[in-house]
């Protein structure tokens, strides 16, 4: 009996015996970037790990494999870049990153892949890397940002966000109950103070803008209604929606 679900404290007899159980290999995609005054770079690494991890438990409970692989710990911030701690890749490097990860699982007998996003940045680039990635794997491999499913329940807890914004209430949330003794004073955490230029366009046109632009702590959203409690509660829908969607035997019968 495999007991951890974590792929690098498996050994390769155990990996090959996931594979031929067609086991789901969970990719947390995150990033290291500035979250604000209060949260430190590592946030979205932090969070999406374990939510991959405890997804992982979840589905393996109600009898489907699932492993978690190596967190990619670095994503696209360059819009952070001139917050000091932010390591970014360029949109290439990331591209070829998500494909090299996705042979390579592949080719070890995986066929059920899910990248799981944890940072917004790299929503876009997710979406273009995978178009490239499933031609190329041969299998449908899913991109899902990991508070997308669970949005509607998170609408309801949160106070004053509907959703995940940059070191804002649901961030500071799920990190006060996940790991308190990295928030620091978050009594002044809001933001952004500067328009956004979409919102000045009506929607009408985009373009790329830096954070230091928009804010000057680097928040955008508003950490200060944050508590422990609030993280417990979305960690639970935002891990129950998961795992029930990733388990669901008709999202893998698709066929390229
Ligand atoms: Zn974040």
């Amino acid at each position: 009996m495999i007991e951890t679900v974590l792929w690098e404290e498996l050994k390769w007899a155990e990996i090959k015996e996931l594979a031929s159980q067609n086991a789901v290999v969970i990719v947390p995609v995150a990033s290291t970037e500035q979250h604000g005054p209060h949260l430190p770079v590592s946030t979205d690494a932090k969070l999406v790990t374990t939510v991959a991890t405890r997804v992982a438990k979840a589905m393996r409970e109600g009898g489907v494999p699932g492993i978690v692989a190596p967190t990619v710990w670095t994503g696209n911030s360059l819009h952070h870049m001139l917050f000091p701690g932010t390591i970014s890749l360029d949109y290439e490097v990331f591209s070829r990153l998500m494909l090299q990860i996705c042979l390579c699982i592949n080719h070890h007998g995986f066929s059920r892949i899910v990248l799981l996003n944890g940072h917004g940045g790299n929503e876009g680039p997710l979406r273009v890397a995978i178009t490239e990635i499933n031609q190329k794997v041969g299998h449908p491999v899913f991109g899902v940002d990991y508070w997308d499913p669970a949005r509607k329940e998170m609408a309801e807890i949160l106070q004053v966000q509907t959703g995940v914004r940059h070191s804002g209430e649901a961030e500071t949330s799920l990190m006060l109950h996940l790991y308190p003794e990295l928030v620091g004073d978050y009594s002044a955490s809001v933001g952004p103070d500067r328009p956004d230029p979409e919102e000045l366009s009506g929607g009408m046109a985009y373009t790329f803008r830096t954070y230091k632009d928009r804010t000057r702590i680097g928040v955008i959203g508003d950490a200060r209604p944050a508590t422990a409690e609030k993280g417990k509660k979305m960690l639970e829908c935002i891990v129950e929606r998961l795992a029930e969607l990733f388990s669901r035997p008709s999202l893998w019968e698709i066929t390229l």
